[in-house]
């Protein structure tokens, strides 16, 4: 069995304790409930992918960025101030008109938290991370990025020593806005590959 790879079998001791702390603190009025609940879906959905939305904004307006981070990923997002923790061996994979890239981690859900915040629950979920890599079309057409037959999907397949993070490509009719605007445009799901912005 792999060492190199944290993929719990069972859940992890960590989950029962944050929630038992949770309850605690909960139950002596410290925090809301729901608070962890928000603090959760605001990383997930807002604060963490913001980071990665901006360095794909930069690479949109910024040729010289673009190859920088196509070259050597961590360092180039280093340079927005981004990285760090689950995040320090980072690949940018380009989409293209001829290829489509989508993340997975096939054992687990590892996911590149300094650029994408904190996973959805969905790429946890062990059909996604078995049925991405048997048939990425079906899948992505299900959740509603239908791709053309001559696009090629390559799909990634995360790891304890290696995430990854999409660069889409930048809509059309889109280069008079702002790098603040486009960063805008940019979802987490397109980032991950299973949307296009
Ligand atoms: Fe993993």
């Amino acid at each position: 069995m792999s060492t190199d790879h944290h993929h719990p079998a069972e859940p992890a001791p960590i989950e029962r304790r944050v929630a038992a702390l949770e309850a605690l603190l909960t139950e002596r009025g410290l925090v809301s409930p729901g608070f962890v609940d928000e603090v959760n879906r605001a990383y997930e959905e807002d604060i963490g992918p913001r980071n990665g939305a901006k360095v794909v904004a930069r690479a949109w307006v910024d040729p010289d960025y673009r190859r920088r981070l196509l070259a050597d990923s961590t360092a180039a997002i280093a340079e927005l101030g981004f990285g760090g923790a689950e995040g320090d061996h980072m690949q940018v994979v380009e989409n293209t008109d001829s290829v489509h890239n989508v993340v997975v981690c096939t054992l687990c859900s590892c996911y590149p938290w300094p650029v994408l915040g904190l996973p959805p629950t969905w790429y946890k979920d062990p059909a996604y991370r078995a049925r991405v890599v048997r048939e990425p079309r079906a899948v992505l057409a299900e959740m509603g990025c239908q791709l053309d037959d001559d696009v090629e999907v390559a799909v990634w397949d995360s790891s304890a020593e290696q995430r990854y993070l999409v660069l889409p490509q930048q809509p059309a009719g889109t280069d008079d806005l702002s790098e603040d605007q486009l960063a805008e445009l940019v979802t987490r799901d397109a980032m991950i590959g299973v949307a296009r912005p």
